[in-house]
């Protein structure tokens, strides 16, 4: 029987869609109307954003939680709260979105890439003891595809050499490390409540930490410089208006009820993709377990093509997605992306400091090689599974 390729004209293996996000139905609907007529429509006078910091917080096992805009305005925020000021250097990994490093740069701190694990993906613990300096303010860990880096190692790093550990856990809504929920295992954490995100308000985002004290230097941050008992007009420092409006902590809260079902449905589903793949040991690598990963949030499912040059990564998928599976090559290394580049140069130069390194050979080898599957694609059915991996065989056997 011949078979071709859905790339060339054939027959795609998937016909119909996968699982749409996000979720909503009638709990959501009612939750809106309800602030809706409640008149309280911000957090200022609503307590949806305040309850939902609570049941956040608590779900990520942290003391407290401070919702903000966005997951970038998040980084920035914590940043700062950590201290870090115009000079300082920020360690991240170059394997991430682009907020983890842009919010550095804009404190005009100076973001230092440490490269990653060549099979995790996650921050390489180190390579990040080799770019600590004593300008070093904060490293950050940033859990992507929703598995935790290793918060052990980097905890250790941080801790002897006394900078903050801020975990952007961005992708990580549920995950944990060693039994304990991420967030608040490093000095603060921080999550996005965007669209593609487990948890979804459309926009969003949360600041968790134990520290009572990194806690209060957030607060400022987010409402206008206020302190928590001060007065309205008492304004002790400078701080931005981040606060999330009422209808989105309405929608956090109805949304955070469903994600245990989900977590548990993307477990399963990504389970049965990786006893599947393993029928492709010669094509295909994947992350290794890791018993320190007690759960893995599932935000994206990454995979390895070996051996794969970039050109023949992205014509696989094309095909994959040709064949009705949705896809991506995932991110190009930021290293590479010339606003960074220009930006650090720019402030580098201003202080009279040596340029940049941008030598992160693991992220270029990432880069090229990589795919990942969105989180929807798992919150199927087994035959939705099944369909998926039915299209990664015929497309590896066309290759
Ligand atoms: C989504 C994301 C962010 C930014 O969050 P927004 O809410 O989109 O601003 C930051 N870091 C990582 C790793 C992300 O995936």
């Amino acid at each position: 029987m011949s078979e071709s390729l859905a790339l060339q004209g054939g027959i795609p293996i998937r016909q119909t869609e996968f699982p749409a996000w996000p979720v909503g139905d009638a709990t959501e609907e009612a939750a809106l109307v309800e602030v809706l007529r409640s008149g309280r429509w911000g957090s200022t006078h609503g307590d949806q954003v305040a309850q939902f910091e609570a049941e956040f917080a608590a779900a990520q096992q942290a003391e407290y939680g401070t919702c903000l805009a966005n997951g970038t305005l998040a980084l920035v925020a914590a940043y700062q709260a950590a201290g870090v000021r115009a000079g300082d250097e920020v360690v991240v990994p170059p394997y991430t979105f682009i907020a983890t490093v842009s919010a550095a740069l804009f404190l005009q701190a100076i973001p230092v890439f440490a490269d990653v694990d060549p099979e995790t993906h996650l921050l390489d613990p180190a390579a990040v003891e080799k770019v600590i300096t004593p300008r070093t303010r904060a490293v950050v860990a940033v859990h992507i595809g929703g598995r935790p880096c290793d918060l052990d190692a980097l905890t250790e790093v941080c801790t002897r050499n006394g900078v903050a550990l801020v975990e952007d856990a961005a992708q990580a809504h549920g995950a944990s490390w060693r039994g304990r929920r991420v967030g608040a295992i490093g000095d603060l954490g921080t999550f996005s409540f965007q669209s593609s995100k487990n948890l979804s308000a459309g926009e969003g985002g949360i600041i968790l930490t134990n520290s009572a004290e990194l806690n209060d230097a957030v607060y400022p941050l987010v409402n206008v410089g206020r302190t928590r008992d001060g007065a309205w007009y008492q304004h002790d420092h400078l701080g931005y208006n981040l606060r999330l409006t009422e209808f989105q902590g309405a929608i956090l809260r109805a949304q955070l009820k469903r994600l245990p079902e989900q977590a548990k449905r993307r477990a399963e589903n990504a389970d049965r993709l990786t006893a599947g793949l393993g029928e492709f040991p010669d094509a295909i690598a994947l992350a290794p377990e890791d018993p320190a990963v007690t759960e893995h949030a599932r935000h994206l499912y990454l995979f390895r093509l070996r051996g794969a040059t970039a050109a023949e990564r992205d014509w696989f998928v094309s095909a994959l997605q040709a064949e009705g599976v949705p896809c991506s090559p995932g991110y190009p290394g930021l290293h590479t992306n010339e606003a960074v580049r220009s930006r650090m140069t720019e402030l580098l130069r201003a202080a009279d400091r040596p340029e940049a390194a941008f030598d992160c050979p693991v992220t270029d080898q990432l880069a090229a090689n990589t795919v990942w599957l969105p989180q929807n694609l798992l919150l199927g059915e087994e035959s939705d599974t099944a369909d998926i991996l039915a299209a990664i065989a015929k497309v590896l056997r066309n290759r």
